[in-house]
C-alpha cells in the first residue's frame, strides 16, 4: 500500500484529527518564511529578520518595523492552496475538530475553515494600542501615516497588529486550546513544519492518539516516533489523501 493509500485509510478510520501547521502551508500559497531566507532580507535592510519583529524594536523603531512589516510580512493577493482547501473539506466532514498553526496569514479561514488556532496571531486582525478599535488588514494600510505608520482614525495612536512579536509571549487561552483539542485527538497531521520552532515541538507531546502522521519535505526529529512520515508537499499530499 503506497503512503497517500495509507492515510487515506488513517483518515477514515479517524473521527477527531487535528492538523498542526507550520510555515511550509504557507510557503505553497507563495509566502516566504523568513527564518529560511535571511539572506534576502540581510541585502535589503540593516537588521536581522528576527530582530525587526521584537517588541522592542518595534517600540524603537516604529518606522522601520512596520517599512520590514508590510514589505515582506503581508501578501494580500495570497489565496489558499490545496492544502488549505482539503483541510476545509474534513472540517465540513465533521473529521478535522482544529487546525493549529504557526501561521498568521489567515488563509486558513480564507479557505473556508472555522476552528483555527493561531498561536503566532493574525495580520487579518490590528487594534489601537489606545483605544482599542480593532482594523481589518486593508483598513490598515488606508491609516498608514506619512512614516507609515499605522494611526487609528480616532486618537492618532499606533495600530499594532494582532501578532506575536519576538519577545512577546504567547496567548496562553489559544495554547490551552491547542492543548486540548491535540490531547483529545484520535489522529495528528502534522504538516509543513520542521517541528524545531517554538512551540511546535512542545505541543505535539501533548498528543495521546493512535496516529501522528508527518508530512513535510525534509526529516523531522519527530520521524522515528511517526505512524506515517511522507516527505512531500504538504498541498499534493493533502490534495490527495482527502477526497
Ligand atoms: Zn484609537
Amino acid at each position: 500500500m503506497d503512503k497517500i493509500e495509507q492515510l487515506r485509510k488513517i483518515i477514515e478510520n479517524s473521527s477527531s484529527i487535528v492538523f498542526f501547521g507550520g510555515a511550509g502551508v504557507s510557503t505553497e500559497s507563495h509566502i516566504p518564511d523568513f527564518r529560511s531566507d535571511t539572506g534576502l532580507y540581510k541585502r535589503k535592510y540593516p537588521y536581522l529578520a528576527e530582530q525587526m519583529l521584537s517588541h522592542s524594536f518595534y517600540v524603537k523603531h516604529p518606522k522601520e518595523f512596520f517599512d520590514f512589516y508590510f514589505n515582506e510580512m503581508i501578501y494580500e493577493d495570497a489565496v489558499p492552496n490545496k492544502a488549505h482547501l482539503a483541510l476545509t473539506k474534513l472540517e465540513k466532514q465533521g473529521k478535522l475538530k482544529a487546525i493549529v498553526t504557526q501561521n498568521i496569514d489567515g488563509l486558513h479561514q480564507k479557505a473556508g475553515s472555522v476552528n483555527v488556532l493561531e498561536l503566532h496571531g493574525s495580520v487579518m486582525r490590528n487594534y489601537c494600542t489606545q483605544c482599542k478599535k480593532s482594523f481589518t488588514l486593508d483598513e490598515t494600510i488606508q491609516l498608514r501615516d506619512k512614516d507609515g505608520i499605522p494611526r487609528c482614525d480616532n486618537d492618532q495612536a499606533i495600530i499594532k497588529p494582532d501578532v506575536v512579536l519576538y519577545e512577546e509571549g504567547l496567548d496562553q487561552h489559544i495554547i490551552y486550546e491547542a492543548v486540548n483539542a491535540i490531547s483529545h485527538a484520535d489522529t495528528l497531521i502534522v504538516g509543513g513544519t520542521s517541528l524545531v520552532v517554538y512551540p511546535a515541538a512542545g505541543l505535539i507531546q501533548y498528543f495521546q492518539g493512535k496516529n501522528l502522521v508527518l508530512i513535510n519535505k525534509e526529516s523531522t526529529p519527530m520521524d522515528s516516533q511517526a505512524t506515517l512520515v511522507i516527505h512531500d508537499s504538504i498541498g499534493k499530499v493533502l490534495d490527495e489523501a482527502v477526497k
